[in-house]
């Protein structure tokens, strides 16, 4: 059990001026493993002053400095990855080996992936008579969801140094540990005081204060729909940029050509990837009507493969919902599904069977979901897949744009010419093509209700930029 009183504010371990504390909660066990406090205002306003102060410096700390510092802070986590990862599979509950390789290695990957884009970025070039200077936004505030803590930090901070802006990190209360590592990681590369800072808090506290603050510039938010309304009005008194990553409702387009066994099964793992708990989850599969029972088989035969338990139980793919708040919001989905009456095929609302303690649940297939259905529609953040059978292309095409949101999708040919035709109808950030995996160079962001702006790539670094025009030669 650990106790974090301090902040990181301009480069030193300060006192929190908050009173309040958070008990961090293993999901796995429902045990406490850490104590935090809470910031307040006073510890944003530090925090804030602290970056406003380091940024003139920064912002003209030359562009190849500032990558050797992201090169640093990679190799750095390189050598904590370990203890990283576990602190993550500890606090939210994705099982350890996984955790490792992905909330830590995906990070260390997109930070990486920034020092080829910033040293062969055109930061100024003239365009006829003008000169186009691409400048630091300056004080950038983040919030961040706890689902992949480290990576969703590490989207928004690796582009922000790389641009040469300055920040302070509001990450989720539940899930903070691993950014008191990342200030300890700052702090050990060397990185100038008043770069990075950390304010742990509650959103409505510290988010909201960040969103709303006068000295800062621009506010990027990963979480849930509902918290980026309320940055986005927060935000809007000082008309400061906003960027926001937000919920998804993707849809894995499985064509009649496509190898189903393959398709399905994939299609299952992915969707149920940290228990659900992923904003590009493939939660809709769509599949043509003749094949839906044969597809549900096949859903089954892989969701009865999968091992659920604690996050260092060898060999399980399967951990808890984050909190009690999210396991019972899934289980009402589940029940919303049987009631509307989709085909229960695997799982079901009650709790999974020898998994007393935790905030487990069943992972759960529904079939002859139809598109109206909450579960077709609404974002459920838990291991619940439904299967849509669709008579045409055309109509899978109208049932995966039928959605609020529009974060990612997948489609599934044999003929990857004609999965691209499919996937440039579809209205949403990124388009997987079969098994294609995770790019980190690829950019990242929604449409709709998804969200504004992009992560990752040179697109993700130009978030961070102004665009200056000096007009003549001023003979
Ligand atoms: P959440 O919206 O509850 O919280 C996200 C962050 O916002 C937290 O730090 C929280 O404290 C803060 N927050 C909450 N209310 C706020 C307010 N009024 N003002 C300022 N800050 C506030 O989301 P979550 O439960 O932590 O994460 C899950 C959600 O995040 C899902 O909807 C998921 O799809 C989404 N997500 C999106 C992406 C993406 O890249 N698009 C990635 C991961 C997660």
């Amino acid at each position: 059990m650990s106790n974090h009183d301090t902040m990181f504010i301009n480069g030193k371990w300060v006192q929190a001026a908050g009173k309040e504390t958070a008990d961090v909660i293993n999901p796995c066990n429902e045990e406490v493993i850490a104590t935090v406090r809470m910031g307040n205002q006073e510890d944003v306003d530090r925090a804030v002053a602290a970056a406003r102060a380091a940024f003139p410096s920064w912002a003209k700390t030359p562009v190849a400095q500032r990558a050797e510092y992201i090169s640093k802070i990679a190799k750095a986590m390189a050598a904590r990855q370990p203890e990283i990862g576990d602190t993550i599979a500890r606090e939210m509950g994705m099982p350890q080996q996984l955790a490792r390789m992905i909330q830590v290695g995906l990070p260390i990957a997109v930070l990486n992936s920034f020092i080829p884009i910033m040293n062969n970025y055109q930061f100024e070039y003239p365009m006829g008579r003008t000169m186009i200077v691409k400048e630091p936004i300056g004080v950038c505030g983040f919030i961040t969801p706890w689902n992949y803590p480290m990576h969703q930090v590490i989207g928004k901070v690796a582009p922000a140094l790389a641009a040469g802006c300055t920040m302070v990190l509001k990450p989720s209360q539940l899930a903070p540990l691993n950014s008191y590592l990342l200030a300890e990681i700052m702090e050990e590369v060397g990185l100038p005081a008043g770069v990075f800072n950390l304010v742990v808090g509650a959103g409505s506290k510290v988010g909201h204060a960040l969103a709303l603050h006068r000295d800062v510039d621009m506010i990027s938010l990963t979480g849930s729909t509902g918290s980026g309304t309320l940055v986005a009005q927060a935000a809007a008194e000082t008309i400061k940029r906003v960027t926001l990553e937000l919920g998804g409702k993707s849809a894995n387009v499985i064509l009649d050509d496509a190898d189903l066994q393959k398709a399905v099964s994939k299609g299952v793992f992915s969707c149920f990837l940290n228990s659900g708990q992923t904003c590009i989850s493939l939660s809709r599969m769509l599949v043509p009507a003749a094949k839906q029972k044969e597809a549900a088989e096949i859903a089954k035969a892989t969701v009865a493969t999968m091992k659920m338990g604690d996050a260092f139980t060898e060999g399980v793919y399967l951990g808890p919902m984050v909190d009690a708040q999210q396991r019972e919001s899934v289980q009402g989905y589940i029940k919303s599904g049987i009631q509307e009456g989709a085909t229960l095929v695997i799982g079901g609302p009650e709790k999974p069977e020898g998994l007393e303690k935790g905030y487990f649940v069943k992972p759960t297939v529904f079939a002859d979901v139809t598109p109206g259905m909450k579960i077709a529609q609404e974002e459920i953040f838990g291991p619940v897949l439904s299967i849509v059978p669709y008579k045409s292309e055309e109509e899978a095409v109208a049932i995966a744009n039928d959605s609020v949101y529009g974060l990612s999708g997948c489609v599934w040919s044999a003929d990857p010419e004609r999965a691209r035709g499919i996937a440039r109808q579809i209205r949403t950030g990124q388009v997987f093509i079969n098994d294609a995996i995770f790019d980190v160079d690829a950019p990242a962001g929604g449409y709709k209700m998804s969200g504004i702006g992009r992560e990752r790539s040179k697109y993700g670094l130009e978030e961070y930029l102004e665009i200056k025009a000096i007009i003549g030669s001023g003979q």
